[in-house]
């Protein structure tokens, strides 16, 4: 049985692959994650007791802690997703990502090279240490660019977008100065069940049925490529056990729109699963000021991952999406899951200068 260390394991897209791993493989999953405001420990289910996984609340940038744990359960492999992750507080505090996303990712490749470099040939060769990134590392595209491939030009806007790239770099530094056996992928704009409120889609559909405004940045017009989470989950696998070490992978969903349209895609649903008294969930729409440096394109050209290692998404938007507001639905059910997105919309608030 292997031992693989997943960082950020009770995030969004981290829980997705520790139940991907539960369900698909006999490993065993050790969770590293700090447990921030973006952690919900519910979003892991009946991983939670399952004996082939363990919690370890720790700080990726205390460099102390990781090496106990590396020393104590030895893993095979690292899956690295623990980061800040929202646009909007890299805006209205950068520290924290300059912090978590480089000086952290810096102290885990420290630790995974000094414990690499001991292990014995067999266990050393098979080492992989798999960093999770975004698209927005090659920041933004005109409306008739191509997609971004593996080779584009790094070119981030935000603070967030600029210290994912810098972790980035660093990854491929300790590839080529170190050896350290690396993967790196860059995935579009992610979307499914758990997602923090805070992000475009969870926070339209939970807005939405609170009867609150649905904030749309600017025109609208901004473009992302969506990719379901479980998806991504499956693609994180694939490269992981499968992938060229020191290569990169671009996962993208093939499903380009533009924010309004998947607002109003939203509205449609709900207004059919769940019709409100008085007319369709769109009235609630409103635009506020957009976001500064807001890239107005992302788009992902997913042919390397698809050709070389024979992954695609499966799922479309649109059934994709209807998972997502049904799944949304079920939880509005729960006081307690009302409760929690209330504060969270409160938080929100602060992180986008008042603007909900
Ligand atoms: P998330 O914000 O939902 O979860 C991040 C997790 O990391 C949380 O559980 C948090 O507690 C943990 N964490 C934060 N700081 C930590 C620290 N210092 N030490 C240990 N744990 C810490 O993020 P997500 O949406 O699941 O994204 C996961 C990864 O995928 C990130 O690296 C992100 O940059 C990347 N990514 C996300 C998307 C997306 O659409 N969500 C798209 C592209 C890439």
């Amino acid at each position: 049985m292997a031992t693989l260390f997943v960082t950020g394991g009770a995030g969004f897209i981290g829980s997705a692959v520790v139940r991907y791993l539960m369900e698909n493989t006999d490993w065993r999953v050790i969770n590293i994650d700090k447990l921030t405001y973006a952690a919900n420990l519910s979003s892991l289910g009946d991983t939670l007791t399952n004996e082939r996984y363990y919690l370890a609340q720790v700080d990726i940038c205390d460099q102390t802690a990781l090496n106990e744990l590396f020393a104590q359960y030895q893993p095979d492999a690292v899956m690295h997703l623990a980061a800040e992750s929202h646009v909007d507080r890299s805006i209205s505090g950068p520290a924290d990502f300059i912090e978590t996303n480089i000086v952290g990712t810096y102290t885990l490749l420290e630790v995974s090279r000094h414990y690499w470099q001991t292990l014995a040939s067999s266990k050393r060769d098979r080492f992989r240490f798999h960093h999770i990134s975004t698209d927005e590392v090659y920041g933004d595209l005109a409306t008739d660019d191509p997609a971004f491939t593996e080779t584009t030009p790094y070119a981030p806007s935000s603070p967030y977008s600029a210290s994912k790239a810098s972790s980035d770099h660093l990854v491929r530094a300790w590839h080529r100065t170190y050896d350290l056996p690396v993967l790196i992928t860059n995935c579009s704009n992610n979307y499914g069940p758990w997602q923090h409120q805070e992000k475009l889609i969870p926070l339209m559909i939970n807005r939405a049925l609170a009867g609150k405004a649905l904030p749309v940045y600017g025109d609208g017009q901004q473009r992302r490529d969506w990719l379901h989470v479980d998806d991504h989950a499956r693609a994180l696998h694939r490269v992981l056990t499968q992938g060229r070490i020191g290569n990169t992978y671009n996962i993208g969903g093939n499903n380009e729109y533009s924010n309004i349209d998947v607002v109003h895609e939203i509205c449609r649903l709900l207004d059919e699963v769940a019709p409100r008294a008085g007319g369709s969930y769109s009235e609630q729409i409103s635009y506020v000021t957009d976001r500064p440096g807001h890239d107005q394109r992302y788009a992902i050209d997913n042919s390397k991952i698809t050709n070389e290692l024979g992954w695609k998404p499966s799922e479309s938007f649109s059934s994709g999406l209807r998972k997502t507001v049904v799944w949304a639905l079920g939880m509005h059910k729960h006081s307690s899951f009302k409760e929690a997105i209330a504060d969270a919309d409160n938080d929100i608030t602060t992180h986008r200068e008042g603007q909900l």
